[in-house]
């Protein structure tokens, strides 16, 4: 199908990115998996590319293409067309740089800005804990203010780029009394007394992207590293995760495709009982149904994307795009793993992979559960 969301700018991007993959990425993959994190190497590189802070204003070192997130939605396409899934430019791309270009100081952008562009500062953001996930007014990690400090306490858990990463914006809680509305970010440099990373999780996909736990025990910050008011934190979350769901759904639909792509090349090519296994009457329907799915899927984020450009992309639309594109993502998966027979559960064959990595997806980010609930409440349910 004809694509109407990138122009010709996007594609010259894309090629960059591509080849940037291609060269610096793809061929240290596998290496990476086994280790279970990317060489931090790969992220100086990315910056001296132009792939970290495209939205970040050019006078903090970034690409100065703020209000066109087709930029960033190009960099994760290629990234799941590569296959390289241990890359966590989105989340720093995607996730944390609105919170720093948007509500952060002039001090705090020129502190650090530039090295969020140029891959020396590697972020992440810290929400969920042991004891709370979905319910994030529940973070029970706390913030005190003590004269010009906030002393931090309490454990995050699951946090990707967490021990790769230099800065993380952490939920805390600077108003125990009051829920969501006691809660602030406050942005943590990892080389601060108190803050200290657990064990590197053991996943079932995305082997080579680090995700940690991290702990504060008595840790001092400046008060002038709180991200956005006091006690605000919770709105502030709220304002940004509706980006953060398109960029999951722009992995999603990349993947869908990708897997779709790759099964129809092997059912075409692959015979039993004498002719391809793509020309049985289960394989060409189950085929010809997850294509139209996937189309229309593409055709919904395409316009999730544009209405977000616009300023108008609302909270409702945001989970829709989320929930539906990933559970389209894991049910395409699954089948495409089916239609490789043995094959699909070998991890030689990219669609094994596929499946693993993408299980998460309905996962982060908020689950499907949760955004049928805020949809739901967007019904007046
Ligand atoms: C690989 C990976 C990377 C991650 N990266 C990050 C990160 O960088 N930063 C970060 O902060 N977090 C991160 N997370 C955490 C992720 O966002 C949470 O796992 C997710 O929000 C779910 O929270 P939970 O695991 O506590 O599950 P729970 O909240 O305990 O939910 C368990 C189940 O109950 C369901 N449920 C919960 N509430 C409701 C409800 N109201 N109605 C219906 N069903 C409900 C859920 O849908 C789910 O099926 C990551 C997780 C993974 C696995």
């Amino acid at each position: 199908m004809r694509q109407h969301l990138y122009e010709p700018v996007h594609e010259e991007f894309r090629a960059l990115c591509a080849t940037f993959l291609e060269r610096e990425a793809v061929p240290y993959h596998k290496q990476w998996e086994r280790d279970g994190i990317v060489d931090r190497e790969v992220w100086r590189k990315a910056g001296k590319t132009g792939l970290l802070g495209m939205d970040v204003p050019e006078e903090y070192g970034g690409g100065g293409q703020a209000g066109d997130f087709r930029f960033q939605c190009v960099l994760v396409e290629e990234v799941v067309r590569a296959g390289c899934s241990g890359l966590g430019f989105g989340l720093h791309n995607d996730v944390v740089a609105p919170y720093l270009t948007d509500l952060g100081t002039e001090e705090q952008k020129r502190r650090w800005l530039p090295g969020f562009c140029d891959g020396d500062i590697v972020t992440a953001i810290a929400m969920s804990e042991p004891g709370a996930g979905s319910d994030l007014a529940g973070v029970r990690t706390s913030a005190v203010r003590d004269g010009d400090d906030y002393v931090l306490n309490g454990q995050k858990t699951f946090i990707t780029n967490g021990e790769m990463a230099d800065l993380v914006i952490v939920v805390v809680k600077t108003d125990p009394s009051r829920g969501a509305h006691g809660v602030s970010l406050v942005a943590v440099e990892t080389g601060t007394p108190g803050f200290s990373r657990g064990r590197r999780l053991e996943k079932v996909g995305l082997k080579a992207n680090d995700t940690a736990e991290l702990f504060f025990d008595d840790c001092r910050v400046p008060a002038a590293n709180l991200i956005g008011a006091e006690n605000q934190g919770f709105y502030h979350l709220m304002a940004n995760l509706p980006r953060e769901r398109l960029s999951i759904a722009a992995g999603a639909v990349a993947a869908a495709e990708r897997l779709l792509a790759l099964t129809l090349d092997y059912a075409r090519g692959r015979e039993a009982f004498g002719r391809p296994i793509g020309s049985f009457q289960h394989n060409r329907f189950l085929l010809a149904e997850l294509s139209t799915e996937v189309t229309i899927a593409r055709t919904f984020f395409n316009h999730c994307v544009s209405e977000f450009n616009a300023g108008r992309l609302s909270v409702s639309d945001a989970a829709m795009v989320k929930w539906w594109t990933t559970e389209l993502q894991n049910k395409v998966a699954d089948r495409c793993v089916q239609v490789h027979g043995g094959y699909g559960f070998m991890l030689e064959y990219p669609v094994a992979k596929a499946w693993l990595d993408g299980r998460v997806t309905t996962i982060y980010g908020g689950t499907t559960e949760v955004m049928k609930e805020i949809i739901g409440r967007g019904l007046g349910l």
